[in-house]
């Protein structure tokens, strides 16, 4: 597979350090809001590139953090800590509101089908590791301790710029947000690892350290849990491209100068949503949530497929037009789903043939707008109902799209308006969300379920009919 590598600013052959193995690190939420629909894109696309990683034969590991402690508003090492925030906001401890958003952000994955990683690290369950860790590069003199904080020297490393020459937007992140530069500082890109003397007088959460007590910046944790659950060699990182500077910057900072070698081979990351005001942002105030969406009516899948539709390189501009017209497209995708007829033998020849073209389309470097060609291509195909199902299952591994199962529940209701086949003898929503189900069964060889459907609507004297065209059904 050829993926874009953000740290050589090429597209490179992906080869993971251990034969079939890909260890991928995801920097996960600040749980202190809400996730919008500009973060989750991110974690749909990571989401696509692990499950397209998984189904050309890779075993992925994947670790996310949660930062509930330490995260500050600038995305640098100022500003207000956003845990802090979210608590004085909702009169609520700063736990309570982790465990709330910590929720809400796997229910906000779960319904766009985004897998939740293999292993997912709470950074407050850490804290003794990010200790040992930034006492390590204490003792090997690349941190130093100034009016109670304990800073990243940053000129002892030979190359500490990485990832700060994208646009200026995201350079701007900082200064748009800071607050006064901090006078303890060496340098001006050194960061905090450990906090004491802050600001933050009413921290909640604190714990005892060598250096007296206190909380971890913000950077620590990704490299640490990283290394902890993963081992000192990554094979991708991925976040979106906010994070890439300084965050990630920082990471690679912390993580070399702690392993000594090279951290990090692939980084992976996803541009902004765009809004017609410019990024979407939680700091601007006002930002789209997956429940916003569902209240005004639209499958959270259908945000899924409008991300689909472009690349992930890309700035992506929301408008409610565009995601209408991406449901308009969800919509065809299931109803042409939900007319297939699931009989006949696989045809194994034009099988591989789009499969071959689906995995060109994600080879080169995620392109999930030509792999969505190649699914609405099967539709076209000139072969019989089982393999065009068989297909769509198939590329859904990755896609996350539900088609099937969709196609399931809203029944056959457009059915046959694609290709002029006739609807049977009535129009009954529920026989044809049972002849659907029927067709996903076959085309997953559970002909146990299909039978047992078969039967059950011939005891409500229903007679399906396969036909080449689809499956038809008699009354009475
Ligand atoms: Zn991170």
């Amino acid at each position: 597979m050829i993926l874009y590598n953000s740290a050589t600013r090429k597209k490179e052959e992906f080869v993971p350090r251990e034969e079939g193995k890909v260890k991928m690190y995801t920097c996960g939420p600040t749980v202190y809001h809400f996730a919008h629909i500009g973060n989750l894109r991110s974690y749909i696309m990571e989401d696509v590139l692990e499950k397209y990683l998984r189904y050309i034969g890779y075993d992925v590991n994947r670790v996310m953090n949660i930062t509930d402690v330490g995260h500050l508003t600038s995305d640098a090492d100022e500003g207000e800590d956003k845990m802090l925030k979210g608590a004085k906001r909702e009169h609520k401890s700063v736990m309570e509101i982790a465990k709330y958003y910590t929720d809400a952000f796997f229910a906000d994955a779960e319904a766009l089908n985004i897998k939740k990683p293999d292993t997912v690290v709470p950074a407050t369950s850490c804290i003794d590791e990010f200790i040992r860790v930034i006492s390590s590069l204490m003792e090997k003199g690349y941190a130093y301790e100034a009016g109670g904080n304990i800073y990243f020297d940053t000129s002892k490393l030979k190359k500490y710029y990485i990832f700060n020459d994208f646009d200026e937007e995201d350079l701007a992140v900082g200064v748009r947000e800071g607050v006064g530069a901090d006078e303890n500082k060496k340098n001006k890109a050194d960061f905090v690892l450990w906090f004491t003397k802050s600001k933050f007088d009413s921290q909640e959460l604190k714990w005892d350290s060598p250096w007296g007590l206190g909380y971890p910046g913000w950077h620590i944790e990704c490299s640490c849990i990283s290394m902890k659950n993963l081992g000192e060699y990554l094979d991708i990182h991925c976040g979106g491209i906010d994070n890439a500077f300084p965050h990630h910057t920082n990471e690679i900072a912390q993580s070399e100068a702690y392993l000594g070698h090279e951290w990090c081979k692939t980084w992976f990351h996803v541009h902004h949503l765009n809004t017609a005001t410019g990024k979407m942002s939680k700091s601007k105030g006002e930002f789209l949530t997956v429940s916003l969406l569902k209240e005004k009516g639209y499958d959270p899948l259908v945000y899924r497929l409008f991300c689909l539709q472009s690349h992930y390189r890309k700035n992506l501009m929301f408008s409610w037009e565009n995601l209408d017209n991406a449901a308009s497209a969800y919509d065809k995708l299931v109803s042409r789903t939900a007319a297939l007829s699931a009989d006949g033998e696989i045809d194994k020849a034009v099988f591989d043939e789009c499969r071959a073209e689906f995995c060109a389309a994600l080879d080169n470097d995620l392109n999930t707008s030509l792999a969505l060609t190649a699914l609405s291509g099967v539709f076209k195909k000139k072969t019989n109902g089982a393999t065009k199902l068989a297909l769509i299952n198939d590329f859904d591994r990755v896609l996350g799209l539900s088609l099937a199962d969709r196609a399931a529940k809203v029944g056959g209701e457009k059915k046959g308006a694609e290709d002029g086949a006739g609807n049977g003898t009535g129009d009954d929503a529920e026989i044809l969300a049972a002849i659907a189900e029927r067709a996903a069964a076959k085309s997953a060889k559970d002909y146990a379920t299909a039978d047992r459907i078969r039967n059950e609507l011939l005891e409500k004297g229903i007679t399906l009919i396969d036909t080449p065209e689809g499956t038809k059904y008699t009354k009475g």
